[in-house]
């Protein structure tokens, strides 16, 4: 086991998500990826993994404003498989 450090959260309007895939490429830890779901609406929506910043780049490049960003007062360790 090793440990991811997240300094940061996000939560994700899946509903309003467009599947436009901007978030992915703009999120500098690269935390987010595609799910395979379908919202109502037939998209795709991503997930969040370990290890967020709380930059809010998801949030600031997001054309549908689905993202909510959020920042730990303390680093919060998420144990991952090595
Ligand atoms: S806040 Fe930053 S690190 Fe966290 S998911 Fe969004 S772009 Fe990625
Ligand atoms: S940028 Fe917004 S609309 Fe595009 S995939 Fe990410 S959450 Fe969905």
């Amino acid at each position: 086991m090793s440990t991811i450090t997240s300094r940061g959260t996000i939560t994700i309007d899946v509903e309003a998500c467009k599947g436009c895939e901007l978030c992915i490429t703009a999120c500098p830890p690269q935390v987010l990826s595609m799910g395979t779901a379908l919202n109502q609406a037939g998209f795709h929506s991503p997930l969040l993994h370990p290890g967020c910043t709380g930059c809010a780049a998801c949030l600031f490049v997001c054309p549908d404003f689905c993202f909510e960003v959020f920042r730990f007062e303390q680093p919060m360790a998420t144990a991952v498989p090595a």
